[in-house]
């Protein structure tokens, strides 16, 4: 039976063993306790490490907040029906967002006999967080509130091949453009082609990025603007978007990939990135999907990324003599009987297919989100592969699995940073939070929404 929102952990003995290659090993909260094993820092463990009560804490509040997210303003007592925690939990964590000043009471306009419900909504007046994501052509940031919610964006263009600190600069000068000067701002989180160092901050060594090599973006607009601020690679943000906000709302198991110029990806399971040992885990773009194929530029042949990207398509068309400026002719022509267009873009479905099935059968997602401007261009490849995916696989698998179209589309990375750095926050509220409390800086209050 499905609930309507993540159900929470009332008990301990239940929660996961942390250790190696669990869940548990998503830098979010490592970053803060300083603990991580990361892609520079490996430590090897001899016994299995154990889940404290506040990593355990935090994952239940951000079910408190997934929640609120989606039914607020809401009772104490339908929270705790919503998630599945006991009153005591609900009024434990409801208190402390509250003493965070993230939460404010609103009564209820229902009457009922004795005192009317007060309700929970976030406090929008507690502070705002901008989520960027920056790409090889231009630098999307979302300005949010604690929900989530989108307030204003802003878009500029982007060229990493000037100098890194150029870069920095124009980072940093579209987040300052973005900040509304009335609230406090709370926390930056930004989306980049990876690899990165999550735990770090690092942006290692993106291909296609100019000078970019270890650098410590987090750290410079954290530095500038005096908030923590934490990143992760674009496609894993994005995965992370459609989780918390997009077309795998709500869902357990989400895999993210996006196709574009390449094939990023990001797997989620519970409310975090899988990682693996080196941060590589989920790279569905580097699968081997055909053994003899092109050399890509991670030193195998035949990866996925080498035949379904972007500029693999369109080297392949022209090869074929199709004289194509976008992907987007290539299915115009097909739909227009042209059989060379429709010859490639069913080599490539099937091409997807394959990895797909094997994605299918190596993560048993709830979920497939496919995104990026490939999906946008060929308006049948979602619907071609969740159709065909599905004979292709395990009956009792495949029958479940969604594959569907991105919701967020091309806020999915930028949103995918605010809902990373609003985790982030919950990890730690009280090292994370800027001190001041802002009541009463704004005297109208949140406003509601309907649930
Ligand atoms: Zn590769």
């Amino acid at each position: 039976m499905k609930r309507r929102v993540t159900q929470g952990r009332p008990n301990r003995p239940d929660v996961r063993p942390r250790g190696q290659g669990t869940m548990a090993q998503d830098g979010y909260s490592q970053a803060l306790s300083g603990t991580g094993n990361t892609m520079n820092q490996g430590r090897s463990r001899s016994i299995r490490q154990g889940r404290n009560l506040p990593e355990v804490r935090a994952d239940n509040l951000s079910v408190v907040v997934e929640a609120l997210q989606k039914l607020q303003p809401i009772s104490r007592s339908a929270l705790a029906d919503a998630t599945g925690l006991t009153a005591a939990s609900i009024t434990h964590m409801v208190n402390e967002l509250t003493a965070f000043d993230l939460l404010v009471e609103v009564p209820s306009n229902e009457r009922q006999v004795g005192r009317r419900p007060t309700l929970l909504s976030f406090n929008r007046q507690r502070g705002q967080l901008i989520g960027i994501e920056v790409s090889r052509t231009r630098i999307h940031a979302i300005r949010s509130d604690f929900s989530g919610q989108a307030l204003a964006h802003l878009e500029r263009p982007f060229r990493p091949t000037a100098s890194v600190k150029k870069g920095l600069t124009a980072i940093g000068d579209v987040i300052a453009e973005l900040i509304d000067p009335l609230l406090p701002l709370l926390g930056i989180g930004v989306g980049i082609p990876g690899p990165v160092n999550s735990t770090l901050g690092i942006v290692i060594e993106p291909p296609n990025f100019g000078k970019w090599r270890n650098v410590s973006l987090a750290d410079a607009l954290s530095e500038r603007f005096g908030v923590p601020c934490w990143l992760d690679d674009d496609a894993k943000a994005a995965a992370y978007g459609e989780r918390w906000y997009g077309a795998g709302r709500h869902e357990e198991t989400l895999l993210y990939i996006s196709l574009r110029s390449g094939v990023g990806a990001g797997l989620i399971v519970g409310d975090r990135v899988y990682r693996g040992a080196h941060e590589l885990a989920g790279e569905i773009g580097h699968t081997t999907i055909h053994v003899d194929g092109p050399l890509c530029e991670c030193g195998n042949r035949g990866c996925l990324e080498t035949l379904v990207s972007i500029p693999a398509i369109m080297q392949e068309a022209r090869r074929l003599g199709l004289d194509i400026a976008e992907p987007g002719d290539l299915h115009r022509l097909a739909l227009a009987g042209d059989t060379v267009a429709q010859n490639i873009k069913d080599r490539v479905y099937l091409y997807l297919l394959a990895a797909l099935v094997n994605a299918v059968n190596h993560y048993d997602p709830a979920v497939i989100v496919l995104g990026g401007q490939l999906v946008r261009s060929w308006p049948d490849l979602t619907a071609t592969l969740a159709r065909n995916v599905k004979g292709r696989s395990f009956g009792y698998l495949s029958q479940d699995v969604r594959v569907v179209e991105s919701l967020l589309a091309a806020d999915a990375s930028a949103l995918g940073a605010v809902a990373i750095a609003i985790h982030h926050i919950l990890r730690d509220p009280g090292q994370t939070l800027p001190d001041t409390p802002v009541t009463g800086l704004h005297i109208d209050g949140p406003e509601l929404r309907a649930p």
